[in-house]
């Protein structure tokens, strides 16, 4: 889960990394009220999950609180890279004298987190990775131990900091990474941390994205889920803890067990055809849960063919068949539906399914072929 800016900082805030003072609104006479809190002068930043805002126009200065009136409405009808601006957030003016990169990521290539941290911040640290390596200074931290002192020191001295913000630069590193390993975070960045003309430093625009398996963790997180951008269809999935994840193609698969979902989707590739989805309904899934996924699937409308194949063990093919019955029943589709059962109470589930005139297969050979040759709009 990707979080935005405001909530980042709040954060942030916790941790006792700087940040300025202000406010998120999103109707622009708020922006008007903070900026006469704040003094008068004040950015107004758009709050959409994207990066390169500021390049975009969604990241304007205002010099008093009038103009952020109006800064605050032009930006709130903008759209950033096919984002509607819903929310800006009105942060007091900072005088930046530079501008550093800092950030932790879960590394997969290390397996451990790694700093990042470069006297270039401010603008995309992927285009100063790729053009100027060499300002661009990595460390990796072993989890169980944390970050030591020595780290800490040997990051400020790569990125060529002035002994002068040492220790103001030392605090921030170790509320970041203390608020990334707090969070379950797979990314803290900081881009830019500034250096002020008066000589604060300051984390001037904040991003976090928390791992989504981790989220269970952190009920106080689950509230800046911003449900507005996330697909429904997965909204809904996790509400009935289905792993589903959405893919391109035209053939809709309902399968238990995460192994047999990828299995079940290769052989729809082998004969040709393309998934619309990876789902998994656990074991044990009771009627509920299979008529909640269906449903799921159902709501593409890329989707032109479901295959559904189950391996009853825990899993009870009848009961799998009557939610399948039941969603069907609700949503009244012409979609073809193909289903392979096998295992605990086949026989009941499949008698189910033939009498409501369901086809069923009795390999998942036979079914993929049957599904492919579906969604090509061959006959049935
Ligand atoms: P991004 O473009 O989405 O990464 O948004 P940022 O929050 O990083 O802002 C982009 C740029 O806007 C920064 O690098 C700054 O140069 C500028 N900026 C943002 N806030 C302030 C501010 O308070 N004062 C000044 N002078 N510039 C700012
Ligand atoms: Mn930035």
């Amino acid at each position: 889960m990707k979080l935005h800016e405001y909530q980042s900082k709040k954060i942030f805030e916790r941790y006792e990394v700087p940040i300025p003072k202000g406010r998120v609104a999103n109707i622009a006479s708020e922006a008007k009220q903070i900026a006469e809190e704040l003094g008068g002068r004040v950015v107004i930043k758009s709050q959409v999950l994207v990066g390169g805002r500021g390049k975009a126009g969604g990241i304007r200065l205002a010099k008093d609180p009038k103009q952020a009136k109006e800064i605050a409405t032009d930006i709130l009808g903008m759209e950033i890279k096919g984002l509607p601006v819903r929310k800006i957030l009105v942060d007091e003016i900072v005088d930046i004298d530079q501008e550093i990169y800092l950030g932790i990521i879960n590394d997969r290539n290390f397996r451990q987190p790694v700093v990042i941290a470069s006297s270039s911040g401010g603008v995309d640290i992927e285009e100063v990775a790729q053009f100027s390596p060499e300002k661009i200074f990595k460390l990796a931290i072993d989890p169980l131990l944390g970050l030591q002192d020595f780290q800490v020191r040997d990051i400020a001295l790569g990125i060529d900091l002035r002994r002068e913000f040492w220790k103001q630069f030392i605090k921030i590193l170790r509320g970041l990474y203390r608020a990334y390993i707090d969070s379950d975070a797979t990314l803290a960045e900081i881009n830019p941390l500034v250096i002020t003309k008066d000589k604060r430093l300051i984390a001037l625009d904040a991003k976090m994205i928390i791992d989504d398996n981790a989220l269970f963790r952190h009920p106080e997180l689950m509230e800046f889920r911003d449900l507005d951008i996330e697909a429904p269809a997965e909204i809904e999935a996790q509400k009935y803890g289905l792993s589903f994840i959405k893919l391109e193609g035209d053939i809709g698969c309902m399968v238990n067990g995460a192994g047999l979902a990828m299995a079940t989707m290769d052989i729809i590739s082998q004969f040709g055809g393309n998934p619309a989805n990876f789902l998994d309904i656990g074991g044990g899934a009771g009627a509920p849960k299979v008529a909640a996924a269906l449903r799921i699937i159902l709501s593409d409308p890329k989707v032109k063919v479901i295959l559904i194949n189950i391996f009853g063990g825990i899993t009870r093919c009848d009961e799998v068949a009557k939610g399948i019955l039941s969603a069907l029943g609700d949503m009244k589709t012409n979609i073809p539906v193909v289903v392979r059962l096998v295992g605990t109470n086949a026989e009941e589930g499949r008698n189910l399914l033939v009498d409501a005139k369901i086809q069923t297969a009795e390999t998942l050979v036979e079914a993929a072929e049957m599904s492919v040759l579906l969604s090509n709009g061959g006959a049935s």
